[in-house]
Order: C-alpha cells, then sequence, then structure tokens
C-alpha cells in the first residue's frame, strides 16, 4: 500500500478555498445540491460505462446516493455506488482545479469586487462544485474506489493550503464524502437534523434521476397485538413506535416525458433550476413529444439572464442526451448550433443507440434530424413571442443570436428577422428589419446602416448628413459583433445593405464638371495625406461639415478596424 502523502492546492484552489470560507455566505445548504448532483453525475458515468463493460458493475447495480447525519459526531456523509475515482483521478479532479471554469469564477470576482457576497448564483454558475462543501465543514474526508480498481484512495483536507491522499483498502465500488461540520453560526441550519435534509433535497434535488435515500426515524402504529390497554380496551402508553427505515426523498420525475399539460409551471421552474443551475426563470418552455418515423421527448427552456461567460468558448452547451431515461451525456453541442448553446434543456430519444460516443453523434442522421426540429422550435418559440417578452430575451441573447448570421446559413434569413436595432428615426425603440423596409422612402433602394461604438456619436455621426438630408432611415449598429453580421448578411429581402460609412452612396450622383473643378485641390490633399489616406474624393455624403474620413466599399468599417487593432490583429 502506498504511502499517505500531503499536496499542495495549486495557487488557485487555495485562493478559491480561501474565499469559500471567508466569504458571507447566505445559502449555505447548496453544498448539499452540488454533492449529490457529483454523485449523480458520478452514477451516470457508471451507467454509460456499464453499457460497454457490465462486468465491471455486476457487483452492484442498484445504482443510488445515500445520506447520513451523524448529531453527535457532527458529520453529513453522502455515499454513491458511481464510477469512483482512481488515485490519480482523485488528484486532478479534487486536488486540483485546472478547470477553465474556476479561472473565469475568479476572474470574475475580481471583475466584481464583491468578494464577500458569494451567492447561490454565482455557485451554480462557476460549480465551485465539490469545494462548496467548505462552506459548512472544516474537514472533509473522501473515500472511493473506481470501478475495476482494486484499491482504494482517501483524500482528506482541511481546506487550508493543503491535503492528504493515500491508498486503502475499499470493498465497496463508488465514493463517500464525509464533512465534519463547523460549528453552527446564529441563524445557521442544522445539517446533522434529518428533517432539514431530507426538506434541502426535495427542494434542490427533486429531480435528481438516482434514489436520493436516508434512514430516517419514523414514527409507525403498533400493532394491535403489541399496544398494552386497559381493563376497558383503552390503550395505556404508546401506540406509535419509533422505527428507522430506509426513505427516498427526490421524485425523480423525468418531467419531459410526462404528458405536456401535467407538468406545473412550478414543475418547470425547479426543473429548470436543476439542469441550468440558474436561479432565474425560464423566459419560456419548449416541450414537445416528436412523432413519427422516430419518437423523442424535448423539454427546452429559454433563459431570462444570459450567463456572465456566454460567449467563452469553453462554456458549455445547455443541452442534455438521454435515452430511455438514461443520461447518455451533457454538454451535448450536436443538438443545436453553437449560438444556441444557452438553450437549457433534455432530449430523450429511445431509438438512439446507447452505445454512442460524440463522434457518432456528429455523423447519426437522427440526431442531425433532431437538430434540425430544435432549432425550428427555438426560432418558432422566438418569433412568437410577445414584443415585449422578444425585448427582454434580445437584451439578454440578442449578440448570441447574431453569432448565427454568419455562421449559420440555412437560417440567416430568419435569424435576420430576429434582428432589432434602434434607428436614426426610432427614438430609441428597437426597428425590425421588416420595419425599417416598410418605412422606406419611395425613392429609396437600400438598407443603410452605420457601426461604431455608441449610439449618440453615431446619431451625430457627420457621416450620415447625407442620407438624414434625404429623410432616409439609419440602423445604428453598436454591437462589435455587428461588424461581422454586416459581413455575411449583404442583404435581407432583396434589399441591399449598405455602409452608411463607405464608399460613394450614390444617393446622388457626383457630376463630372464638379470633379474637374476641386482636382487640384484633391490632389494637393492626396499628396499631403498620402500615407495616411488610401484617396480623397468629392462626396456628396456631407451637407454641413467641409470633410470626413470614410472607407471604401469594400474594406473595414472604422469601427471594425478599431475592435481588430484592440485584439492584436
Ligand atoms: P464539476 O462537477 O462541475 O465537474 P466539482 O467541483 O463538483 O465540479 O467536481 C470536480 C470533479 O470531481 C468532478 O468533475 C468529478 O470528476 C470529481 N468528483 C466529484 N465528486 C465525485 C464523486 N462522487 N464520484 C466521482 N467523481 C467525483
Ligand atoms: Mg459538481
Amino acid at each position: 500500500m502506498g504511502e499517505k502523502q500531503t499536496h499542495q492546492f495549486k495557487t488557485e484552489v487555495q485562493q478559491l478555498l480561501r474565499l469559500i470560507i471567508n466569504s458571507l455566505y447566505s445559502n449555505k445548504e447548496i453544498f448539499v445540491r452540488e454533492l449529490i448532483s457529483n454523485a449523480s453525475d458520478a452514477i451516470d458515468k457508471a451507467r454509460f460505462k456499464e453499457q460497454t463493460e457490465p462486468d465491471l458493475f455486476s457487483d452492484d447495480t442498484d445504482f443510488q446516493i445515500r445520506l447520513a447525519v451523524d448529531p453527535e459526531k457532527k458529520t453529513f456523509t453522502i455515499t454513491d455506488n458511481g464510477i469512483g475515482m482512481t488515485l490519480d483521478e482523485v488528484n486532478d479532479n479534487i486536488g486540483t482545479i485546472a478547470k477553465s471554469g474556476t479561472a473565469a469564477f475568479m476572474e470574475a470576482l475580481e471583475k466584481s469586487k464583491k468578494e464577500t457576497t458569494l451567492t447561490p448564483e454565482l455557485i451554480g454558475q462557476f460549480g465551485v462544485g465539490f469545494y462548496s462543501a467548505f462552506i459548512v465543514a472544516d474537514k472533509i474526508c473522501l473515500e472511493t474506489r473506481a470501478a475495476g480498481a482494486d484499491k482504494g484512495v482517501r483524500w482528506e483536507s482541511d481546506g487550508q493550503g493543503t491535503y492528504s491522499i493515500e491508498e486503502i483498502d475499499k470493498t465497496e465500488r463508488g465514493t463517500t464524502i464525509t464533512l465534519y461540520l463547523k460549528e453552527p453560526e446564529e441563524d445557521d441550519q442544522d445539517f446533522t437534523d434529518e428533517y432539514t435534509i431530507q426538506h434541502i433535497v426535495k427542494k434542490h434535488s427533486d429531480f435528481v434521476t438516482y434514489p436520493v435515500i436516508m434512514n430516517l426515524e419514523k414514527s409507525e402504529p403498533l400493532p394491535e397485538n403489541e399496544i398494552i390497554k386497559d381493563k376497558d380496551g383503552k390503550p395505556i402508553g404508546d401506540t406509535f413506535k419509533k422505527v428507522r427505515k430506509d426513505e427516498t426523498l427526490n421524485s425523480m420525475k423525468a418531467i419531459w416525458a410526462q404528458p405536456k399539460d401535467e407538468v406545473t409551471e412550478q414543475e418547470h421552474e425547479e426543473f429548470y433550476k436543476h439542469i441550468s443551475h440558474n436561479w432565474d426563470k425560464p423566459l419560456a418552455v419548449i416541450h414537445n413529444k416528436f412523432e413519427g418515423v422516430t419518437e423523442y421527448d424535448v423539454l427546452m427552456y429559454i433563459p431570462s439572464k444570459a450567463p456572465f461567460d456566454l460567449f467563452r468558448p469553453e462554456r458549455k452547451h445547455g443541452m442534455q442526451l438521454y435515452c430511455k431515461r438514461v443520461f447518455i451525456m451533457d454538454d451535448c453541442k450536436e443538438l443545436l448550433p453553437d449560438y444556441l448553446g444557452f438553450v437549457q434543456g433534455v432530449v430523450d430519444a429511445p431509438d438512439l443507440n446507447l452505445n454512442v460516443s460524440r463522434e457518432i453523434l456528429q455523423e447519426d442522421r437522427l440526431v442531425r434530424n433532431i437538430r434540425k426540429n430544435l432549432v425550428k422550435r427555438v426560432f418558432s418559440t422566438l418569433e412568437e413571442m410577445d414584443p415585449e417578452k422578444y425585448e427582454e430575451f434580445y437584451n439578454e441573447f440578442g449578440q448570441a443570436l447574431k453569432a448565427g448570421i454568419p455562421t449559420d446559413f440555412t437560417n440567416k434569413e430568419r435569424i435576420a428577422a430576429l434582428l432589432r436595432y434602434k434607428t436614426t428615426k426610432s427614438e430609441g425603440k428597437y426597428v425590425t428589419l421588416d420595419q425599417y423596409i416598410g418605412n422606406m422612402k419611395e425613392d429609396q433602394k437600400d438598407i443603410y446602416y452605420i457601426t461604431g461604438e455608441n449610439l449618440n456619436s453615431l446619431m451625430n455621426s457627420p457621416l450620415l448628413e447625407s442620407l438624414k438630408a434625404k429623410d432616409y432611415e439609419v440602423l445604428l449598429m453598436v454591437d462589435p459583433i455587428d461588424e461581422w453580421v454586416t459581413q455575411s448578411l449583404t442583404e435581407y429581402k432583396d434589399k441591399k445593405l449598405k455602409s452608411a460609412e463607405k464608399g460613394d452612396l450614390d444617393v446622388e450622383k457626383v457630376d463630372d464638371d464638379k470633379k474637374n473643378e476641386y482636382s487640384a485641390l484633391l490632389s494637393f490633399l492626396k499628396g499631403k495625406l498620402e500615407s495616411h489616406v488610401k484617396d480623397v474624393v468629392v462626396s456628396n455624403r456631407l451637407k454641413d461639415s467641409v470633410s470626413c474620413l470614410s472607407g471604401d466599399d469594400w474594406g473595414m468599417s472604422a469601427y471594425m478596424e478599431k475592435i481588430l487593432k484592440a485584439s492584436g490583429q
């Protein structure tokens, strides 16, 4: 057996732990959810592996999560018979967190400067996960044995910078985590109280797909022959006895498989929180049973708040894939395009092969078909939203949607119809491209836009003078991503999208006389500005100003150049 070794936590883990331990923390009970969710993940992995290597699990296939408390020893224990971990895995997964999420988490906290309030929203979003146990524990002992391994591992830490790790004998596969609870502070819940734990599990982990079992003390009526009675037959003494019984605390409902009208709003809200780890309410629920050549259940939620890391490439997708209620994978990028990765939900497709790998999924015709239908459903949901609600969505996820324009050729037009812009005439309100077209002047051929950093400076840009003079409306584009939108959305419903700052706007032709009249001046200016500009021309663009800088038709906009410079290109 190996020696007991002591290791130092990586710097970022130490930082994180210090933060967790020293934070004012209002929602301590969340550690229960985090540990149950890890146990459930571990069982998911076990069941998945069981498909191909059943022998590894044949000793124990009654998958479950058990909780136990000990008020005397002040401990809380959680046990699962999931996949377990090898020594290396414990070191990799628990001893160090190289997870990008954590770095992002620290970064966001630094930025927000609210280092003393670690909200449940943050914990959920960043998956502080396992470490949340240090909110309530001053020592944690984790014992685990991986499926197929003959030795187990014990990991212990007080969260103060180091942890110890050693090999142990362990007969059962899976993981047991024991928390040695801190002295409770005022108004703290008692996490060694069975009733309290029961309540917390129901609240945060009701939809976990495996039974969360606890051996609870219950009162049971005494059998008739054990009740002591007086001579009139009246019971004297107890008619109930205390017994201990295993109870499943969670309902384990697969609500996606239930008929649509039998799922309550409350259930949706809770299930949404369960799968997304978010704390907002879903803005829209999409619940469908697709029937046809193949059948499958779909439950999708459009969140009401964008996560802080919406645009981080390492961010996980929100879709989970199930087959006959058996979890196959989360972060299922094959079910929706990247730009819709914020949608949270479940697809349960009974006809899928359970042994699918991600590589196979991409090629799978059924999956491609499902994806097409999911995208359609998301779009129709957005299209049918009432305008106010849609605006709420657009303010949070508009930028994500825009990323679909250059990347999803098939749906470009449909996404374009969902875009909203403020314009030179809309007085701060959003306008759709269709509304814009409806408002076009009789002699106006094209859709005009201008990109830049803020609405105010765009409104007052000298580049718009001639368009304003013609009373043409101009879309004001202030998202950096609009640059990519305009590069690939060159047309909408047969109208060209034209930059108000590039090239000759073609609103009025400059006649040759005028060009000749100024030719001497132009060549003088061109000579002077040679190293700075490509050309100097006479333009109709300006009405009040003397001159302005503009791009040529095919060049970059000024704002785009600025973005690229800022990103070091
Ligand atoms: P996350 O669950 O988001 O990955 P956590 O901090 O909650 O982050 O857990 C870190 C990692 O530790 C998990 O990804 C998993 O590899 C491992 N782990 C935690 N708990 C268990 C468990 N009960 N069984 C097996 N592995 C576990
Ligand atoms: Mg976790």
